[in-house]
């Protein structure tokens, strides 16, 4: 069997559900011990026990600085070694500014934002102390393409990417690779406020991916040679062009 990722340890956070799932699931099967970070801890148990030996859960609430300061010891603690984390989690909110409710933007803000920076905040003096490791973000088309139907999450993912072209230049001479994928839409839970017309249109089109192709998109950014250079990954149906 072909286990590029033997040896390594993966963390996935929103991993107990579509895009995290299967890409926690897709670096396990290449090889690697993968930690599966979510708040819903009855599922992590278990999807860790369906995966397997080698698949751990830690049940953080990423919305609690406290709980995200301790995962890096989580993940030490149930894996022994951390070299690649997808801060994969995220919220989406769509609809006009002028009709929205922020304290539900604030929510998916702190989420997508702050959550996420706190994340890889916590995790990157174990990479640059070792001199080696990927960090990878499900950012989103949104985060280079502004969606007029989606203000605040496509503000979120702009600072995502932000974030990333920032910290790549910083801790690239130690060593550690920052990247993201962008994907359009992918069929997930994610998805379950969109209007029903703009689901069923963007289905009979053919304008909807699967998580594994967003997986596999991970795959390869975090097996691909020193020698090449990939800062990120845009996934798109094929059906739509920007
Ligand atoms: P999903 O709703 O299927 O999964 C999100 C997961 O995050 C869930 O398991 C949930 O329990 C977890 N989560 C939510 N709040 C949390 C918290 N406070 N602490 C810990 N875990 C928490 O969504 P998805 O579509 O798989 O989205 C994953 C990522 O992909 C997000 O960042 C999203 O913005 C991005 N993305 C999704 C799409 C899409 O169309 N589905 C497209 C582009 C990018």
């Amino acid at each position: 069997m072909n286990s590029p990722l033997a040896g390594k340890v993966a963390a996935v956070t929103g991993a107990a559900s579509g895009i995290g799932l299967e890409c926690a699931k897709t670096l396990h099967r290449a090889g690697a011990k993968v930690v599966l970070v979510d708040r819903d801890g009855e599922k992590l148990a278990k999807l860790v026990a369906d995966i397997g030996e080698n698949a751990y859960a830690l049940q953080i609430d990423l919305l609690k600085p406290a709980e995200v300061s301790g995962m890096l010891d989580g993940i030490l603690k149930l894996a022994g070694g951390l070299d690649i984390f997808h801060a994969n989690a995220g919220a989406y909110i769509g609809g006009p500014v002028a009709e929205g409710d922020p304290d539900v933007w604030d929510r998916v803000l702190n989420l997508n934002i702050n959550a996420a920076f706190r994340s890889v905040h916590a995790v990157l003096p174990h990479m640059i102390a070792q001199k080696s490791g990927d960090i990878l973000f499900t950012s989103s088309i949104a985060g280079v393409v502004p969606v007029i139907w989606e203000p605040i999450y496509t503000a979120s993912k702009f600072a995502v990417q932000a974030f990333v072209h920032t910290t790549r230049r910083q801790v690239a001479q130690h060593g550690v690779r920052v990247g993201a994928v962008l994907p359009g839409p992918v069929v997930t839970a994610l998805l379950d406020d969109w209007p029903k017309a703009k689901m069923d249109e963007a289905l009979a089109n053919g304008s909807l991916m699967q998580p594994i192709e967003v997986a596999e998109a991970i795959l390869f950014m975090v097996t691909r040679s020193k020698n090449v250079t990939v800062r990120d990954l845009v996934i798109l149906p094929n059906s739509v062009d920007l």
